[in-house]
């Protein structure tokens, strides 16, 4: 086992961190839900587009940097490391983009592709709806073909960034007779087509980061359909797996997050035994955590799909991640009890600790042990 890198990677390394140096806003962007956030995240995105950041992962010919898993982790660190903005067009960027590169026909890339490096155009994904979370294939939503157009009829929720998305990405039924995995479509909607109604959620932390999306009658060209009519099921698998593959690079994003939680432990507490005892107890469970994330680096440079190990990592991340929060909230004392709402410290006591979303997105908890149980230990199959 050589965990080192080889001299292009560390020259790379290099690379990304001298550039992340300069460019990196020293002052954190107001979030995204505000108009002024908005438009700030949109101006860092591009920043990243015109240095040939946008997506280093996608293949050259589609405009990103054609890097393997090792190297588009090794930016990644780098760039958790640098503290920089959270990615605004991420699901463009993750799961739409690259299942486009795999699914899509030559007019369907051009048309889209660039524009979601630049961030002209940002994206949402429509998959879950009411009754159809963990168990995707119950979806409901119509999509009846009609001549070349289908209309669009039913519910999405949890839409992550629709109040401000320009296009969905969305999972419909479009042979309701075919079973269940079959006869779902995967189509690109236009997010400010007429019949289109994005209801935000107000969430327990304050937050409105997702929102119901109604689609009563709405006309798609049938030309926006990616992969085959009724083929959607398999598309949103390679949209899934991308999902799965590009959460990867979290080791250094607890690293940050420990780094927020020592800077809230108050002055007269920093030098308390407990304390430090606490800290270098987080510092090794993400030591640890290191060392999974690398094995399913290590499947993905092989050209195998990680499976199991992915289920492994993505449990033990939201685990460890509700951990951190709550060690936060413990350092600093009766102060995470006292905090105003709207001036929680670094979020970290509404939009964090109450939101819990981690256990719950890209596949809950429970999921990712069934699948280690069945998958992994060899246990029967649940009902
Ligand atoms: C922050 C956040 C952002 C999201 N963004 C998006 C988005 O942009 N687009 C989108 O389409 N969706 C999004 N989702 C939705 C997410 O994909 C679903 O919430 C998730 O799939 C779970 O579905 P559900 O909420 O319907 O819960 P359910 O599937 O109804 O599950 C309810 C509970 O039952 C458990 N459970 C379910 N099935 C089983 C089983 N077989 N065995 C054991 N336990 C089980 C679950 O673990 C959970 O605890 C987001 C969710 C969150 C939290």
């Amino acid at each position: 086992m050589d965990l080192s890198l080889t001299p292009e990677q560390a020259s790379f390394r290099s690379e990304v961190r001298a550039w992340l140096q300069e460019h990196v806003p020293t002052e954190r962007l107001a979030p995204p839900g505000t108009p002024e956030g908005l438009e700030q995240h949109r101006a860092w995105e591009r920043t990243l587009f015109e240095a040939g950041f946008a997506a280093v992962h996608w293949p050259s010919e589609s405009g990103g940097r054609g890097l393997g898993p090792i190297e588009t982790s090794l930016f990644y660190d780098e760039y958790l490391a640098a503290g920089a903005p959270e990615r605004l067009n991420r699901l463009a960027l993750g799961l739409a983009g690259p299942t486009l590169i795999e699914c899509g026909t030559p007019e369907q890339r051009e048309r889209w592709l660039s524009r979601m490096l630049s961030c002209d155009d940002l994206w949402c994904q429509g998959f879950s709806e009411p009754g159809a979370g963990s168990d995707l294939a119950a979806l409901r939503t119509r999509g009846v073909v009609d001549g070349d157009r289908l209309r669009v009829s039913g519910q999405k929720i949890w839409t992550s960034h629709s109040r401000f998305a320009d296009w969905i990405f969305a999972l419909v039924r479009t042979d309701p007779d075919a079973p269940r995995h079959r006869g779902i479509s995967f189509v690109m909607i236009d997010r400010h087509s007429p019949g289109v109604d994005v209801r935000p959620i107000k969430q327990m932390n304050h937050a409105s980061s997702f929102a119901e999306v109604w689609f009563d009658d709405v006309d798609v060209p049938l030309a926006n359909v990616v992969g085959d009519l009724h083929d959607g099921w398999r598309v949103a698998m390679v949209a899934l797996t991308n999902e799965r593959s590009s959460n990867l690079n979290t080791a250094a994003h607890f690293e940050q997050l420990l780094r927020e939680v020592v800077d809230m432990v108050p002055d007269d507490r920093r030098q308390d035994p407990r304390v430090l005892e606490r800290i270098g107890r987080a510092h090794e469970e993400i030591e640890a955590y290191r060392y999974v994330t690398l094995r399913t680096l290590t499947e993905l440079s092989q050209g195998r799909r990680p499976g199991v190990q992915s289920a492994m990592g993505k449990l033990w991340w939201s685990q460890m991640q509700t951990r951190l929060h709550e060690l936060g909230l413990e350092l600093m004392g009766e102060d995470a009890e006292l905090l105003d709402p709207a001036q929680a410290t670094n979020g970290f006591v509404h939009r964090y600790w109450l939101g819990r979303a981690a256990h719950i997105y890209a596949g809950s908890d429970e999921i990712q042990r069934n699948i280690l149980a069945e998958r992994w230990l060899g246990l029967p199959k649940g009902r």
